[in-house]
């Protein structure tokens, strides 16, 4: 049974999209069958990861709302054992298209039961919203996994998501866990950003991975060439970091598996 994870923050640009597609590809560099879901309709994951999102015929949308088959959508990548499931705009109808459907919180989790078997770890990149696609994002996952950028409002935000977590897990998901939080973006040289990782870790302790990942233009080119970071300029501070963050993951996986 694969692991499950969500990428999810409701901020935009606090390095959800970056992370997933790094520690993704990461992951899948360390060995492990990995699947990354797409669940943004802006299909930021899915350009990073080299498909064009326009001439893309088949997308996760077809397969929560068509019914289309797993083998049908998904893509592979440059980086063995890494897999793709794509999105593009036509994810943004669904907000809508689903307000009528039954279980529409559970499309993705019955979705994935039959792909759960062919992965190790299954990452999903949410979109900054926290709408039916996130939901269902966090009703499929068995943990989430929150990428923070270490500015002023970073607590706040915080505090409002465990809030979401919390109703998530009382509405749809009891089971759903803190996988952990990765401090991004990060800039040593400015003040209020060490400031605010000490608080975040100060008071998530544990669950703050010790990796911090740091502002980094490696990470910020790589997209626009449809590649992870490692695959575009492996010895950048961004891919080193991001592979120290894959190391993490793994172990804290099998900790907790142990
Ligand atoms: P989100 O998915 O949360 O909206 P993104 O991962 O798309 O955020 O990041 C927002 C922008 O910041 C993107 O242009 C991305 O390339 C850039 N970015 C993300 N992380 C870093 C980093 N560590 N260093 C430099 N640029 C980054
Ligand atoms: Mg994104």
């Amino acid at each position: 049974m694969a692991k499950i994870v969500a990428i999810a923050n409701q901020k935009g640009g606090v390095g959800k999209t970056t992370t997933a597609v790094n520690l993704a590809a990461g992951v899948a560099l360390l060995g492990k069958r990995v699947l990354l879901v797409d669940m943004d309709p802006q299909g930021n994951a899915t350009s990073g990861l080299g498909v064009d999102t326009r001439s893309l015929q088949t997308t996760v949308y077809n397969c929560l709302i068509n019914y289309v088959k797993f083998h049908d959508a998904v893509q592979t990548t440059e980086v063995n054992g890494l897999s793709l499931l794509p999105a593009n705009a036509d994810l943004s109808g669904a907000e809508i298209e689903l307000v009528n459907v039954e279980e529409r919180e559970k499309l993705l989790r019955n979705f994935l039961k039959d792909v759960d078997q062919l992965f190790d770890v299954i990452f999903l990149d949410c979109p900054p919203t926290l709408g039916i696609l996130t939901v269902n994002a966090l009703v499929a996952a068995r943990s989430i996994l929150v990428p923070v950028q270490c500015e002023y409002y970073a607590m706040e935000g915080l505090s409002r998501l465990v809030g979401n977590i919390d109703r998530v897990r009382q509405s749809f998901n009891p089971e759903l866990q803190f996988e952990g939080i990765v401090l991004t973006m990060f800039d040593a040289r400015n003040t209020l950003a060490r400031q605010v990782a000490e608080q975040v870790r100060e008071y998530f302790k544990d669950v703050v991975y010790s990796t911090v990942i740091p502002r980094n233009v490696t990470l910020a080119e790589a997209p626009s060439y449809g590649r992870p970071a490692m695959l575009y300029n492996v010895a950048s501070a961004g891919s080193q970091a991001y592979l120290s963050l894959a190391k993490e993951f793994v172990s804290h996986g099998e900790k907790s598996a142990g």
